[in-house]
């Protein structure tokens, strides 16, 4: 079979792949995308249950700085910038307003805490960081891993404090990755072509896909972590490097349920209920997003990695578990499982989003740092400081591009 023919591959049509081949294209470059998926955006994906669902990313983080903003406008997507529930205190019949600011407390000090250990030379978990006794550790460790996708067991201290966050956070109402859909259009995508070997000893790089080989002078590596780490992609000369650094940085476990609410007024739009606060086993819930008649679970962690083996079943029944026991038996008949998101068993992503192992911080520029001059790294786990989200992945594919398209002299 012959090669197909590029001045340059992208490998993956999520955020950073399509950041990076739309500037590449933009530049002038001849370039072509390989994805292993029937579709593109990778981990933000919007799925269709009568409203979109986005079932990977929905936040638009860092939202006065993040440059889909104004993709995403430009393409005739409405942004709303309603503030997220977890910047607001909600009413919770047994969750009083007196003990959400006592928490709120213990999570300011022990950030605190974060910062301050951040700046020793020796790296350490997070877990170490939590005040001995306290009551709202397993809440801390809860939100661990809903926003790193592990407990702060498994989290590097100086990685954590790494990540900058404005912490202005929009979302797109058709969906972040209805958006990224959008954005492909136009590109040269190969859906279904799982890329199996990257042989980049001679004058071009091969890549070799299950549905054939295509070849490029220059090549940007997008995949997941784990995908990288799990020895999928067989590179020619060898990178033990790169495989301990994407070892060392896995995506985390986290998990979204979209549950239908009869008689959702009764609730206040973008609002939010904690499931249980004396384990970190605990799912938190987005009430009414966007005002629909809806319940956005979110699981993090073991617990996310766990439910995945009983599926939509598992982890309806967990949720409604929880919210009968804050809002009444009542409420269980109003409501019924409609989606779920099982990232950790997706072979092509394998989780949710990377953290650094304790005393891994380093390996986030291990990662991105290119091998040779023709193949490059990007992806959410090369940012240094956006990394785990849509934004910091597309702006390191953006990066590589910018980076190729100087070396040609374009
Ligand atoms: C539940 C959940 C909630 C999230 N919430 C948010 C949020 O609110 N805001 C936010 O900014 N971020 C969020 N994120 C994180 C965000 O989705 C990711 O950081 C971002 O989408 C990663 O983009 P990427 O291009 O680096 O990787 P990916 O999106 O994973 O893209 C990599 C692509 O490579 C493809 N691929 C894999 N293996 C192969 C192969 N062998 N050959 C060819 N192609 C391959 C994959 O199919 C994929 O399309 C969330 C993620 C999850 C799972």
């Amino acid at each position: 079979m012959t090669d197909l023919l590029f001045d340059v591959l992208v490998i993956g049509a999520g955020a950073a792949g399509l950041g990076a081949a739309r500037t590449l294209r933009d530049g002038g470059a001849r370039v072509a995308i390989v994805e292993a998926r029937s579709r593109v955006g990778g981990r933000a994906f919007t799925a269709q249950h009568g409203w979109p669902l986005d079932m990977g990313a929905g936040w638009l983080h860092s939202a006065d700085r993040n440059p889909l903003v104004e993709v995403a406008q430009g393409l005739g997507f409405k942004i709303d910038r309603s503030t997220p529930p977890w910047q607001k205190a909600n009413d919770q019949p047994d969750f009083p307003r007196s003990e959400q600011r006592e928490f709120r407390k213990a999570m300011d000090a022990f950030f605190e805490r974060v910062e301050a250990a951040a700046r020793d030379p020796q790296d350490r978990a997070a877990s170490t960081l939590l005040e001995p006794g306290n009551r709202w550790n397993p809440m801390i460790d809860a939100v661990s891993a809903y926003v790193n996708g592990t407990e702060l067991d498994g989290l590097s201290v100086k990685d954590f404090d790494n990540y900058h966050d404005t912490e202005v956070n929009w979302r797109v109402e058709r969906g972040y990755g209805a958006l990224m859909e959008k954005i492909s259009e136009g590109l040269s995508v190969f859906l279904d072509h799982p890329v199996i070997r990257i042989d980049h000893s001679g004058a071009q790089v091969r890549v070799e896909t299950t549905k054939g080989p295509f070849a490029a002078d220059t090549v940007i590596v997008t995949v997941p972590t784990n995908v990288i780490a799990s020895g999928m992609i067989e590179f020619d000369p060898a990178l033990p490097d790169k495989l301990n650094a994407a070892a060392h940085l896995p995506l985390g476990h986290d998990n979204k349920l979209f549950l239908s609410l009869d008689g959702a007024e009764e609730f206040e739009a973008d609002s939010r209920l904690y499931g249980r606060r004396e384990t970190s086993a605990t799912a938190s819930y987005h009430i009414r997003p966007f005002g629909r008649p809806l319940i956005e679970a979110y699981f993090g962690g073991r617990l996310a990695r766990e439910l995945e083996a009983q599926g939509l079943e598992g982890f309806g029944r967990f949720a409604i578990d929880q919210l009968a026991a804050t809002l009444g038996d009542r409420i269980c008949n109003r409501l019924k499982p409609l989606a779920v998101s099982m990232w950790s068993s997706d072979p092509f992503a394998g989780g949710s989003y990377s953290h650094a192992l304790p005393g891994h911080w380093d390996k986030r520029a291990v990662l991105a740092a290119p091998a040779g001059d023709r193949l490059f790294f990007a992806g959410e786990a090369c940012s240094a400081h956006d990394f785990s989200t849509v934004h910091g992945a597309w702006i390191t594919g953006v990066e590589a591009a910018k980076k190729i398209l100087a070396a040609q002299n374009r």
